[in-house]
């Protein structure tokens, strides 16, 4: 029996910032709900974003104001300037995640500033952190870039090692695009682990490629238990191109439910989950336990 095996789920965040249907703080509410039900305890609720590139993530203030009213979960937001820093620390969610795009083009159109510059101003901002608030350091673009093209291994050791002076609660590596196959998952987390050898190490995988599933099976196997995902698989990037879902939340728990691990999440609950939001957002949703029929585990 696996313990501290984690899903956290980024429908909220990831899933929902590139879809066209405008969720209400209403629909929000309820997506958290329903996904709270299912057994996760760790949601990415919100993006501390310009709300004028990200309209979908307008008032995360509003959306914790009422999360926090009976608290049920952890809840995280993502980081990316000292504004969304400063506007995370005054909503009080539980968590923040900064991210440091791997490759210098994309963390230019993304943040504004290069990969070296982005270590160093998160770095500032952090001498700054209040006690309790929990931090993780997210190396997006990590097994690919959209506009660069390969990340080395080496370039992500270089990242992680500069990271390591930010002391994060976690640390985290993101498929951004969906290029990763099990060899660059050994490739880059396995120094990873050695390098964090006291920190949590998280994977968050897009299914881009059809590999996402493969890849968490193989950091399963090198020590990862916390993975990043999505009900139905919904979700992308709007400052990525052609990126599409995150791994699903339903196929990750019948991977590893059926190959004896628990994984703490009700799968046929999170099917439910999955259908609901498909209602909500109108299309349909890639994940592959929403196509498949009813096989008991
Ligand atoms: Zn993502």
């Amino acid at each position: 029996m696996v313990t501290e095996f984690e899903i956290i789920d980024v429908t909220p965040r990831d899933g929902l910032q590139n879809e066209p249907v405008i969720f209400s703080i209403k629909q929000k509410l309820q997506l958290i709900s329903r996904s709270i039900e299912t057994g996760i305890s760790r949601i990415e609720v919100a993006s501390f974003v310009n709300p004028k590139k990200v309209p979908q993530m307008a008032n995360p203030e509003e959306l914790l104001d009422e999360l926090l009213i009976k608290k049920r979960a952890s809840y995280s937001g993502l980081v990316l300037n000292e504004r969304g820093f400063s506007r995370a620390l005054d909503s009080e969610c539980d968590e923040i995640t900064f991210v440091i795009v791997a490759s210098d083009e994309f963390s230019l159109r993304n943040q504004g500033m290069t990969t070296a510059q982005s270590i160093k101003y998160i770095s500032e901002l952090l001498a700054n952190k209040e006690k309790g608030i929990k931090v993780c350091i997210s190396i997006a673009a990590a097994f690919g870039c959209p506009f660069e093209g390969e990340v080395k291994p080496s370039r992500v050791v270089e990242i992680a090692e500069k990271c390591l002076d930010l002391c994060p609660d976690e640390i985290s590596l993101a498929d951004t695009i969906g290029v990763a196959v099990p060899k660059d998952i050994k490739e880059k987390v396995e120094p990873l682990i050695s390098l964090y050898s006291d920190t949590p190490v998280r994977l968050h995988l897009h299914n881009t490629r059809n590999t996402a599933i493969s890849n968490a099976w193989t950091a399963f196997e090198l020590g990862v238990k916390r993975f990043d995902a999505s009900f139905g698989g919904i979700g992308g990037c709007p400052f990525a191109p052609n990126a599409t879902g995150n791994v699903a939340i339903e196929d990750l728990i019948y991977l590893f439910e059926r190959s004896g691990f628990n994984t703490g999440v009700d799968l046929d609950a999170s099917i439910k989950v999955a259908e609901w939001l498909r209602e909500q957002v109108k299309h349909p949703l890639p994940s592959a336990l929403l196509a498949a029929g009813d096989f008991k585990i």
